[in-house]
């Protein structure tokens, strides 16, 4: 809320560090074109809790955790000195020949909660890497690799869904399907296959999500039949397609998914770099996948876990292999290996802070206090559903999105030249909530520690923001 009065030397201050930031910066995922005259740009001095405080002295709600990475607020001091003790031992040390108790703490104890089905072998070994880009691409080699030391050349393809995404680098990029980011790049992207969403966004009239999950799951399994021998792996994002719009498809998806990889003699790749450690009200999304012989949840054969495994602290990504995987690279040649590595695999500092992340899921009873809070959130969204062009109001856990349409009607979707995602925003910000939309879909996606109050501030904010937004690009 907007405390911490700005005057006006405080508005210089923000305004000095923004013209020293365009004058140096080239930030991501942005057309530097649009800073700061259509694009706002938010100097940070300091984050608490939920909060961020700018350098115009104002607190701003972190609504969106800070690109889906922070867990328990901002300088949760659990981290910070779990942090600042490994700092003082050991900052960094290669990983390639040295080991290291955090990495090994954190990958025993990864692997302990893991998800797990009865029955199949579990999840064994634990490759580092440093993001989550990095993370998908030791699933995607490691993936082709096992079939080729097998002497299954054949199987050199990837299948992936539609409205998919898992990174920004060359190999995570081709196996994604959102065209603003991938299609500038398509001549020098490996060619994926790829499925049809179980989004259930997309149900046709009368459709429920879970047929819905069932007609997807019918057209994966006619592409896997048409690609006999050529796959080695399915990449998804179990639960919530969240680059994708914050997407979200019924469980029983991943149970299907599960049975035709098995079917085809196909690795399946979870990648939960955003949905994993409770964001979608389980530790796993993963585990939500209804009961098949009595047991509910599936195990994937690989699993990519990034951005909350720090509690948002430090970058670090981890990927989860079977023993069968493991053992296909063991032989008297080196290039049957799994030669892969970054100069940061395994940083220390990162372990730390991933370490202290699940002391904390343990002390805090954090899954619990989770479903509380994604009840309390329910309750927040449920006013915007009545909004006449909310078309769509979605949750998973800890994660609520809106879909904007004229007129609530999902078959007349605003021009997107209307941007009035990037009119929401600035509507947002101008009241002291981080807002990011993805095109018309606004979305929360808080840290946990979040109170009511926040909670309130988050839901009074999103409704003026697109009141603000349809206004200003002349929809209302
Ligand atoms: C963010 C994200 C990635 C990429 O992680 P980076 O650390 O940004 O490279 C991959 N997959 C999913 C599902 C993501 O949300």
């Amino acid at each position: 809320m907007q405390d911490g009065t700005s005057d006006a030397s405080m508005i210089t201050e923000a305004e000095h560090w923004r013209s020293r930031d365009l004058a140096v910066l080239w930030h991501p995922c942005t057309q530097m074109r649009e800073h700061p005259d259509v694009l706002p740009l938010l100097p940070v001095e300091r984050g608490e809790g939920a909060w961020l405080v700018g350098r115009d002295g104002r607190r701003y709600l972190d609504a969106i955790s800070s690109w889906w990475t922070n867990l328990f607020g901002h300088a949760e001091p659990r981290i910070v000195a779990a942090i600042a003790r490994q700092a003082g031992t050991l900052e960094h040390v290669i990983l390639a020949g040295c080991s290291h108790a955090p990495a090994v703490e954190l990958a025993e104890r990864l692997l302990a909660i893991a998800p797990r089905e009865a029955g199949r072998e579990p999840l064994a070994k634990v490759f580092y890497a440093d993001n989550g880009s990095a993370g998908v691409e030791v699933a995607l080699k490691m993936a082709f690799h096992w079939f080729r030391n097998r002497g299954e050349t054949r199987r050199t393809k990837f299948v992936a869904l539609e409205n998919g995404y898992h990174g920004e680098t060359l190999g995570a990029l081709a196996v994604g399907d959102i065209p603003l980011y991938r299609r500038v790049y398509a001549p020098l992207l490996a060619e994926a296959l790829f499925a049809p969403s179980p989004d259930a966004y997309l149900c046709e009239p009368g459709e429920s999500p879970a047929q819905r999950a069932e007609r997807a799951a019918a057209a994966l399994r006619e592409l896997l039949e048409r690609h006999p021998g050529e796959v080695c792996a399915l990449i998804l994002e179990p639960r919530v397609q969240c680059a994708g719009g914050m997407r979200m498809h019924h469980p029983l998806y991943l149970r299907r998914a599960r049975e035709l990889c098995d079917a085809h003699g196909v690795f399946l790749i979870a990648d939960e770099i955003a949905v994993g450690f409770g964001r979608t009200g389980t530790l796993f999304a993963c585990e939500q996948a209804p009961a098949a012989d009595g047991a509910a949840g599936i195990q994937p054969d690989l699993l990519c876990l990034s951005k909350g495994l720090t509690g948002g602290a430090l970058p670090l990504a981890a990927v989860l292999a079977t023993q069968s995987i493991y053992d296909g690279f063991l032989d008297d040649s080196r290039e049957r290996a799994f030669l892969h590595s970054h100069s940061y695999t395994g940083n220390p500092l990162a372990c730390a802070a991933a370490l202290a992340t699940l002391d904390i899921f343990a002390a805090d009873g954090v899954i619990e206090r989770n479903r509380a809070t994604a009840t309390r959130m329910a309750g927040h969204a449920a006013a915007l559903a009545g909004h006449p062009h909310v078309a769509d109001v979605r949750q998973a856990g800890m994660i609520v999105a809106f879909e904007l349409a004229r007129n609530g009607d999902r078959r007349t979707p605003f021009d997107p030249a209307a941007r009035l995602g990037l009119r929401a925003y600035r509507g947002a910000l101008a009241r002291g909530v981080l807002l990011r939309p993805l095109g018309d879909v606004l979305y929360w996606m808080p840290p946990y520690c979040v109170d009511d109050d926040a909670l309130r501030l988050l839901a009074d904010t999103t409704r003026a923001a697109i009141d603000h937004a349809l206004a200003e690009a002349g929809c209302a």
